[in-house]
């Protein structure tokens, strides 16, 4: 175990109000590809970033047909859960977790078991479809089943609006009230756990800053440098489906001796928190 999990892990044992924020890396490990990364979907295509803007999305029928065939062909219809997610629904058997803010639309960790009513979806779900125009929502299968029978632009059966996946797509405002629980729960939270996301898209990235100046301490887990850490308490490089298992399982599920036990209650004991 290296010297900063170990730290983290201190971290969270004696945090009471965790916020997860999480971001595409948490799923690439359950072949839900990232969009930035080197294997990202706009890495590879840089035509499918142009696809996901809702102007483009609106005005032709070509783009609209492509995303009905991209969301027929999603992996997340048959993505299971990895042991990140499952690791993350630890902190909740454990009483700690505050509330889940996700950037992934993929409703993996719901599917790992998390309550859905700990996780925000800042950039909605492709498990549900809305009508562009009246708003009206439907399960996606629902929608995709007449895809799948031969209808390449499927239309709302109450209006005739245009349906699209219930995700943010470029060119469309986030859901206010989505946002504003996300900033408002990092700012009552006294640990913030950032996974697999690079902390550069606004205003969610503000809940690093926000956790900060209230308090908390932050953790950051994530392949690459973030513009956070510099304010981080401990930052990790290291793979997620690694570092998250052991960083938040209890104590008593690890398999410690009671001598590392008993150690690593005196070190909780003389670790002096920051001050923000
Ligand atoms: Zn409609």
């Amino acid at each position: 175990m290296t010297a900063a999990l170990s730290q983290a892990r201190e971290i969270l044992d004696a945090a009471r109000r965790v916020v997860v924020l999480a971001g595409a890396g948490l799923s690439t490990d359950s072949g839900i590809p990232d969009f930035r990364g080197p294997k990202g979907l706009w890495t590879l295509n840089p035509k499918a970033q142009l696809m996901s803007d809702i102007r483009h999305y609106v005005s032709d029928p070509e783009v609209r047909r492509l995303s009905w065939q991209s969301r027929l062909a999603h992996p997340a219809w048959t993505a299971e859960p990895n042991a990140g997610h499952r690791a993350l629904v630890e902190l909740e058997r454990r009483g700690k977790l505050h509330a889940m803010i996700t950037q992934n639309i993929d409703g993996l960790q719901q599917r790992a078991g998390t309550r859905a009513d700990l996780i925000l979806e800042v950039h909605g779900t492709i498990h549900r479809a809305v009508c562009l125009s009246c708003g009206a929502r439907q399960p996606m299968q629902d929608v995709l089943a007449r895809v799948r029978a031969g209808e390449e632009d499927p239309l709302c059966h109450d209006c005739g609006g245009l349906l699209k996946s219930d995700t943010v797509s470029f060119g469309q405002p986030l859901v206010p009230h989505v946002i504003e629980r996300a900033l408002r729960a990092s700012g009552e939270t006294d640990c913030l756990l950032a996974v697999g996301t690079s902390l550069q898209v606004y205003p969610i990235a503000a809940a690093v800053p926000n956790a900060r100046s209230a308090g908390a301490r932050i953790i950051i887990v994530n392949a690459e440098a973030t513009p956070f850490d510099e304010i981080a308490d401990v930052t990790i490089r290291d793979p997620i489906g690694d570092v998250l298992p052991p960083l938040c399982s209890a104590r008593a599920d690890r398999g410690t001796t009671s001598h590392e036990k008993h150690e690593r209650t005196k070190n909780t004991k003389t670790t002096q928190p920051k001050t923000p």
